[in-house]
């Protein structure tokens, strides 16, 4: 696909400056492959509007989420952000792409590999950990964001912890009201929490547990056992 240069920046320009996001994640999101970060034969919907199947019933999250999600993040370059749910990998490749330094966790072990490979190939410099972002076995902070993109009914209370003093946290948290909303919540320098409520969105939901290397289960094969890693 090569001409999909022109198809990155006319997504930007109609779904993500369009809708009024604004800063750095735009050029950013300009230059990120989106269609690599997809199954080949859905390259060529990679910048719809929309969210896309990645298999594993996740997905990638639609283009414009990427982008109001890293405004409210509002990352500066050289900045470590921790990202739970790496799913494709393509978020993480945006932060990548604004000079961030990215630690991205996943729990499903298929997803966590297939990402790690691919956004090393692709020359983006995430760490990808194979582990629940819910649970407590962290990396070492302090982090100037984490992002989570996966629904939680209430937010994980180390990822708070791990917030530097001036540190962003965004995540879709799951409202009374149904639905989800876009939470943007700020340690302050004198380490006092400042929460805002923003667009209502849908994400696929935080699950517990890591996900792969099953033990064996009776009358049934296999289809990713160990010795295939
Ligand atoms: N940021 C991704 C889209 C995320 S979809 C992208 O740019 O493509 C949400 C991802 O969160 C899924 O891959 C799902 O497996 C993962 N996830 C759900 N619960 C999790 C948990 N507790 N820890 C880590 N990852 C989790």
């Amino acid at each position: 696909m090569s001409h999909w240069r022109s198809l990155a920046e006319e997504m930007v320009r109609e779904q993500i400056e369009g809708r009024g996001v604004r800063g750095a994640v735009l050029e950013a999101m300009a230059s990120v492959p989106r269609h690599l970060f997809v199954s080949e034969n859905l390259a060529e919907n990679a910048w719809i509007d929309s969210p896309l199947p990645i298999g594993e019933d996740q997905t990638i999250s639609q283009p414009y989420m990427v982008g109001r999600m890293t405004e409210l993040l509002a990352p500066s370059p050289g900045e470590r952000v921790l990202e739970v749910g790496t799913g494709s990998g393509y978020q993480a490749a945006v932060l990548c792409a604004m000079g961030v330094k990215v630690v991205t966790m996943e729990r499903i072990k298929k997803l966590a590999l297939e990402s790690r490979e691919r956004l090393a190939r692709l020359g983006y410099d995430a760490e990808v950990l194979w582990t629940d972002g819910s649970a407590e076995d962290r990396p070492e902070g302090p982090f100037d964001g984490v992002i989570v993109t996966a629904a939680a009914p209430e937010l994980e209370r180390w990822w708070t912890d791990v917030l530097a003093k001036g540190g962003r946290l965004v995540a879709p948290v799951s409202v009374m009201s149904g639905g989800q909303r876009l939470l943007l919540r700020k340690k302050l320098g004198n380490g006092r929490i400042k929460d805002t409520w923003h667009e209502y969105c849908r994400f696929v939901p935080l699950l517990k547990g890591k996900k792969g290397d099953e033990p064996l289960r009776p009358n049934n094969e296999p289809t990713n056992g160990p010795n295939r890693e």
